[in-house]
């Protein structure tokens, strides 16, 4: 689960790590009486999922409460890379003197956590492994030992720090970015940038927060900062209905039971010259309500233009898995087309049961890839 910046900002703020004071506002309204009650030069800064804000324009200086109301007048609705912008962070503006950048995040390879640092902050961090580098400074906390303070003082030199008042606080907050990385159970927290200001202070200006989705059942506060509406609205249902789904942004509709079936199911359609428009897990069962469920989260999706089920027999049969289709399709209008491949135990019987009944726009097919590609057809057609 991805945190907006100003929900960062505050975890960031419960464990010691200096950040500007701010509002949240959703309207111009909110953001001049927000820059009133903080008084002097505000940033009005966009609240996305997304990086790169500032490119697209959804970050702005303002000298004034009239200037904070006109800048979220501009940046509020605004699409950014896809994210519309509904909320606006209007914090307290700092002074820049410099711009660096510190990470840490999961490292899977080493299954250690990894900071990163350089001076060379406020870009994007690809662009400076890619260009330089040297300029990175890496280091990787042994989980079992813990954090060292003496590891956050080889960083600070790595990285090439040399003033040593800027070694000390940046020393301290690689620490307490340590502690929240750890408490929350997150798996990335990135500051870009962190800031040192004229006066030498040095601040988080920004931050990328990720939380472990599985571990969300032990931070009751952090789970309840998920933004609804924020998530993809076939993806939010699915969540609703207890349904395993993944959207994607082809036309063909795709349901089937097992994992690994699915996946399968994925390429077949790709090899049949066609594109999935969801990852659809039936799990064990194939009774009617889980296929009602799945139906009406795949068909939610205005792009589907056919299904395929895809069912193996295995412990679930596919008489069974057919009456719950057939029960589905009772209850439902679907519009699309239906292509069904049955397979595995009581396969005939299934099939059987599905040609007598024959719905219409029902096709039932042998084979996987006949199936695949009897609806990459229909979604043509
Ligand atoms: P991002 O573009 O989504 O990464 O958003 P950031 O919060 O990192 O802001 C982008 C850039 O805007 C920063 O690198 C700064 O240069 C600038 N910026 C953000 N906040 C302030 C501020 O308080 N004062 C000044 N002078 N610049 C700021
Ligand atoms: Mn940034």
């Amino acid at each position: 689960m991805d945190l907006y910046e100003y929900q960062g900002k505050e975890l960031f703020a419960r464990f010691g790590i200096p950040v500007s004071e701010g509002r949240l506002a959703t309207s111009p309204e909110q953001a001049r009486a927000a820059a009133e009650e903080l008084g002097g030069p505000v940033v009005v800064k966009a609240q996305v999922l997304t990086g790169g804000r500032g490119k697209a324009g959804g970050i702005k200086l303002a000298q004034t409460p009239f200037e904070a109301g006109e800048a979220a007048e501009q940046i509020l609705g605004l699409d950014i890379r896809g994210h519309v912008v509904e909320k606006l962070w209007v914090e307290r503006a700092s002074e820049i003197a410099k711009e660096y950048y510190l990470s840490v995040t999961f490292d899977r390879g080493e299954k250690k956590p990894l900071f990163m640092l350089t001076t060379q902050g406020g870009v994007d961090i690809e662009e400076v492994a890619e260009q330089t580098p040297d300029a990175l400074a890496r280091l990787h906390v042994e989980p079992l030992v813990g954090f060292q303070p003496f590891e956050a003082r080889r960083l600070c030199f790595a990285a090439g720090l040399d003033d040593a008042s800027e070694q000390k606080q940046v020393a301290a907050i690689v620490e307490k970015l340590y502690r929240v990385f750890v408490e929350c159970d997150a798996m990335l927290c990135e500051v870009n940038p962190l800031i040192v200001t004229p006066e030498g202070e040095v601040r988080a200006l920004d931050s990328k927060f990720t939380v472990d989705d599985n571990a969300l059942y032990r931070h009751p506060d952090i789970a309840e900062m998920r933004d609804h509406g924020a998530a993809d609205p076939q993806e939010q249902l699915a969540r609703e209905k207890g349904v395993t789904y993944v959207k994607l942004d082809g036309e063909v509709g795709i349901l089937g039971n097992g994992a690994g079936l699915v996946m399968s199911t994925l390429d077949v359609i790709a090899q049949a010259g066609g594109r999935p428009a969801n990852f659809c897990d039936l799990g064990g069962g194939g009774d009617a309500q889980g296929v009602v469920d799945a139906l009406e989260v795949i068909t939610s999706d205005s792009q589907v233009r056919s299904i395929l089920f895809n069912i193996f027999g295995g412990i679930t049969r596919c008489d069974e898995v057919a009456r719950g289709i057939l029960a589905a399709l009772e209850r439902l209008v679907i519009e699309e087309p239906i292509v069904v491949r049955l397979d595995g135990t009581n396969a005939e019987e299934g099939r059987r049961l599905l040609l007598e009944a024959a719905p219409k726009n029902l096709y039932v097919e042998a084979t996987m890839l006949d199936a695949a590609k009897r609806a990459v057809e229909l979604s043509r057609a």
